[in-house]
């Protein structure tokens, strides 16, 4: 049996360690920060605040395997996420719904355009703005415009750094309006955050006598390529299982690749509310994105309460890469290092930074099962 070697503990090492452990695997994850968890580490503050210390994380999914998988390694609570635009100092409801056009139109215009969606779309629906852009009937056409105009243009160039139409069509195409008054932000059949946080439920994932951690070490210093094989420690008879950045694991051998980094500012306040919702978008002002109140995604309430700003800004020497950017000359770019990183029989890659896509955290627990199950059936 080949032992294997998981660079970065995040959700992804971690499901996909667990899994080889389970099947009497010897696994070691190596991971750079003091920390586990990836992007999903959290801690309680002295105020007995749960932070999530690389920005607010939402569970939700469809998948089923993916939900049960995890149940596994925590507790839930039921949590349904709601966010509010501040559109010109008005809060409504995103995604944008029938809420939303009432308070931001007059009592005759916001009637004739619920008219006309009702007619043309139907009651209930959840239609992409792009698709609205393009209808045939003026009128919503003019109202898709608005919400294009006053959710999404602003909001998206603060958090990419460029106009709409100048990333990749999905970005666009996963953003909803409801002609409803649904407010929930994700419709998904199971929406729950992990009673003790995600950082303990990812401890426990890696709580195996199989699998060793190693925290604070970076991987790189104790990789090498000989031929077709990758060596950790200079064994080429082990698996290596990446999920850190693919051009820096290829020395940079093309052009990096691009990411969104973001600075965090946090603040703590004596009130226990700061703001309506759990998450505010400032999608027509500000220089940061949004505020998120970590007090309303799970605690228990308390006299103080924690937000975070969040400011998006190119990812920079030192920076944290958090966003590839959906962008088709940067995905092409990544495929010269994924053809490289092809040449290595014993590499695999798996999570959002080696896999150069935005992942949300149920994809990413999916991913690395259908790894596992690749590699084991090989
Ligand atoms: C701001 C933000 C908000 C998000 N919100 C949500 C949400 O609400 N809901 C949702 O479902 N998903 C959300 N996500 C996505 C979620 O974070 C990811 O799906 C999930 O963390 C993927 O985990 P991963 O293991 O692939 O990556 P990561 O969490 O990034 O883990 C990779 C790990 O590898 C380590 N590493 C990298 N290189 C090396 C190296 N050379 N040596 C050792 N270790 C290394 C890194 O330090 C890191 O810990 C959000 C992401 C971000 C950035």
């Amino acid at each position: 049996m080949k032992n294997i070697v998981v660079v970065g503990a995040g959700l992804s090492g971690a499901v996909i360690a667990r899994l080889f452990a389970e099947k009497g695997f010897s696994v070691k994850v190596v991971e750079k920060r003091d920390t586990i968890a990836g992007n999903t580490y959290d801690y309680i503050d002295e105020n007995g605040i749960r932070i999530q210390k690389y920005g607010p994380h939402i569970f939700h999914t469809n998948n089923k395997q993916v939900f049960e998988f995890l149940s596994q390694y925590t507790e839930w609570e039921k949590y349904e996420h709601r966010v509010l635009g501040n559109i010109n100092g008005k809060l409504v409801p995103v995604p944008f719904n029938l809420t939303s056009l009432k308070e931001t139109h007059s009592k005759e215009d916001a009637e004739k355009i619920e008219e006309i969606l009702l007619k043309e779309i139907g009651f209930g629906k959840k239609v992409p703005i792009l698709q609205l852009k393009q209808h045939s009937e003026p009128l919503i056409r003019e109202f898709a415009e608005f919400v294009y105009q006053n959710v999404f243009y602003t909001y998206t160039k603060k958090q990419w750094g460029f106009k709409p139409e100048e990333l990749g069509s999905e970005v666009m195409n996963r953003v909803p309006v409801y002609v409803s008054t649904e407010d929930r932000y994700f419709t998904d059949e199971y929406q729950y955050q992990p009673t003790d946080g995600f950082t303990t439920m990812v401890q426990n994932i890696l709580n195996h006598p199989n699998i060793s951690v190693e925290l604070g070490v970076d991987a790189l210093q104790h990789v090498t390529f000989e031929q077709n094989k990758i060596a950790y420690d200079n064994d080429t008879n082990i698996d290596l299982i990446f999920t850190g950045r693919l051009d820096e694991l290829l020395n940079y051998a093309f052009e990096p690749l691009p990411y969104r980094s973001l600075n965090f500012v946090f603040e703590t306040h004596n009130t226990d509310s700061y703001q309506p919702a759990a998450v505010v978008n400032y999608t027509t002002s500000e220089d940061f994105t949004r505020i998120s109140e970590f007090t309303k995604f799970c605690c228990k309430p308390t006299d103080k309460t924690v937000i975070v700003k969040e400011y998006s800004k190119q990812c920079e020497e030192g920076d944290i890469p958090y966003y590839p950017i959906p962008k088709q000359e940067y995905q092409s770019q990544y495929e010269k290092y994924l053809n490289e990183a092809n040449k290595f029989d014993n590499l695999y890659l798996l999570g959002r930074l080696a896999n150069y896509k935005y992942i949300n955290m149920d994809i990413a627990v999916d991913l690395a099962i259908k790894l596992f199950e690749k590699i084991i059936n090989n």
